[in-house]
């Protein structure tokens, strides 16, 4: 993987900081002299069908960090406790000096209150597509909903649908029944879901954006936590794209990590299953050849820069404002 500002960076926070997390696109960072406290730096990474690709999407921490700061400092304030304790310039009082001032790291870092994970990925669909979409094809419903006869990938659903998934380190996600989900982890946990949900696609309306689904993520006292509502964790659409491809009965281009996922699936593997080559998003992300294999792929500069331009707009869009006037007026760095 060439040098990157973001990986640059990681080594950097790595040499002051004990990294505790890894995960797919962010690392995680104990702050010694604040036990209570971590710092969750978002990189460039990207990963589609579970596979983190060997190459990086320029600013997409930043836009990730921007609109999880745009979300819990918004309309998603009073609504349930965050884990946000400080971001932009203000995550300077919690570091170390050699960490302060760095405004690739005020840009990309938050500094979050540590919470236990309740090991639940909240998955709340307004519309049906991507796996939901798939489900309904294989026997009429996600996650225990069933839904009526005759949607398409796409379709409105008639009410927001709460449909959670394990939360897996390694290999794909899988369904859980969203009864069972909250007999478990209580039933705060599909009310205050779907509550978030329509809150933030109400809000995202107003500037024509359809939030088609999201995923949410908890930690102890139903603490809202992680990224939320960004490309990476959500589905973005114009509504008058939408539009146009209800017409076709097909769903609209996602502002979101959907182009990288296109071009995934032209990706033709050596792998074979029942004779027929297996495509990239058919790979299993728990078998070690199958890793290699990805982390091999030439992944084309038109696919990453074209998916910096996307996130960036829906910041735009949203905030009304572009990353870096977001990064001053409101981020104070
Ligand atoms: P995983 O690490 O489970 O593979 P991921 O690849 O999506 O998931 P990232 O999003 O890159 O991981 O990293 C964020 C990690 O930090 C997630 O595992 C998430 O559950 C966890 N997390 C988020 N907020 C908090 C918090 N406040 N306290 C503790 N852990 C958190
Ligand atoms: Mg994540």
């Amino acid at each position: 993987m060439p040098e990157h500002t973001g990986s640059t960076l990681m080594k950097r926070v790595g040499e002051c900081l004990p990294l505790v997390h890894r995960g797919k696109v962010r690392d995680t960072f104990a702050i010694p002299d604040h036990p209570d406290l971590l710092l969750q730096v978002a990189s460039d990474r990207i990963s589609i069908f579970d596979f983190v690709l060997p190459a990086e999407v320029e600013g997409k921490g930043q836009v990730l960090t921007a609109l999880t700061v745009y979300w819990l400092t918004g309309v998603l304030k009073d609504i349930v406790p965050n884990h946000l304790v400080a971001y932009g310039a203000g995550i300077d009082t919690y570091l170390p000096t050699e960490l302060c001032a760095l405004p690739e790291l005020e840009s990309r870092a938050l500094v979050v209150r540590k919470l236990a994970m309740i090991p639940v990925e909240c998955v709340v669909r307004g519309y049906l597509t991507g796996s939901g979409w798939q489900s309904y094809q294989r026997n009429g419903q996600v996650c225990g909903h069933r839904l009526p006869p005759g949607l398409h990938d796409g379709s409105r659903l008639a009410a927001p649908l709460f449909t959670p998934t394990t939360k897996s380190h390694k290999g794909h996600d899988q369904d859980m029944d969203a009864g069972k989900a909250c007999d478990q982890y209580g039933s705060s946990l599909g009310a205050l879901s779907l509550v978030l949900y329509e809150v933030a696609a109400q809000h995202a309306l107003r500037d024509g954006i359809i939030i088609a689904d999201t995923k949410f993520e908890f930690g102890n006292g139903y603490c809202l936590a992680d990224e939320v509502l960004t490309p990476d964790s959500s589905r973005f659409w114009l509504v008058p794209d939408w539009k146009e491809a209800k017409k076709a009965k097909r769903s609209p281009r996602g502002y979101d990590k959907q182009y990288a996922r296109e071009w995934g699936k032209t990706v033709v593997t050596p792998f074979a299953e029942n004779g027929s080559p297996l495509r990239l998003n058919q790979l299993n992300p728990r078998n070690p050849k199958h890793r290699s294999f990805v982390a091999s792929v030439d992944v084309p500069a038109d696919v990453l820069d074209q998916t910096t331009v996307l996130y960036l707009d829906i910041l735009n869009r949203l905030a009304h404002m572009d990353l870096w006037s977001y990064q001053g007026k409101v981020m104070g760095m």
